[in-house]
């Protein structure tokens, strides 16, 4: 991606202000909502997130969010008990045709080895406190399987429509470095 950018740049085809909007838009608004469907499909449906959690390929498959760097779709899911949190210590493997394309941070060297070394930390840089009980797992994604966290649905959510739910999680909810927004909240 980047070395065409850079070709397309030189070569004058790209402005460069357009580009920087496109791949916003995939980061944050577009790839994530892909995401954000399975996950309220799974909150509303038990059957469904059964088989989000025994085969998340397929599972993803059946929403049509299926391509490239989507193969071999692990979805781990949240607990009282655990939290997951998704990192690439190696380079920035992501589950595109769910997520979209990584967030800038997800591919620094700082995020890459801190996940590892110290998640609570991580989760405190983002924002995020837990509960000193709960465990924190950590998923290293590799170019052979990707992971898509299932976060918890937020309480006080019983009736809203999967559509209203969709809109509750963000995309570092997915990724584990965030938590869904509350019931009544809109991103
Ligand atoms: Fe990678």
């Amino acid at each position: 991606m980047r070395a065409l950018e850079t070709v397309l740049l030189a070569k004058g085809y790209v402005d460069p202000d357009a580009l920087d909007l496109i791949v916003e838009t995939y980061e944050t608004k577009i790839g994530p909502r892909c995401g954000a469907q399975v996950v309220a499909k799974a909150w509303v449906d038990p059957a469904y997130r059964q088989r989000l959690l025994a085969d998340g390929t397929a599972a993803v498959a059946e929403l049509s969010f299926a391509g490239r760097q989507g193969e071999h779709l692990k979805v781990v899911e949240n607990t009282d008990q655990l939290h997951n949190l998704v990192v690439c210590t190696l380079c920035s493997c992501y589950p595109w045709p769910v997520l979209g394309l990584p967030p800038v941070w997800y591919k620094s060297a700082a995020y890459r080895s801190k996940a590892v070394m110290d998640p609570r930390g991580v989760l405190a840089d983002f924002g995020v406190t837990l509960p000193p009980e709960k465990t924190i797992r950590v998923w290293d994604s590799t170019a052979e399987i990707r992971y898509l966290v299932l976060p918890q649905r937020p309480a006080g959510t019983e009736g809203l429509s999967e559509a209203r739910l969709a809109e509750l999680v963000t995309r570092d909810s997915m990724i584990g470095t965030g938590l869904p927004l509350a019931a009544g909240a809109s991103q």
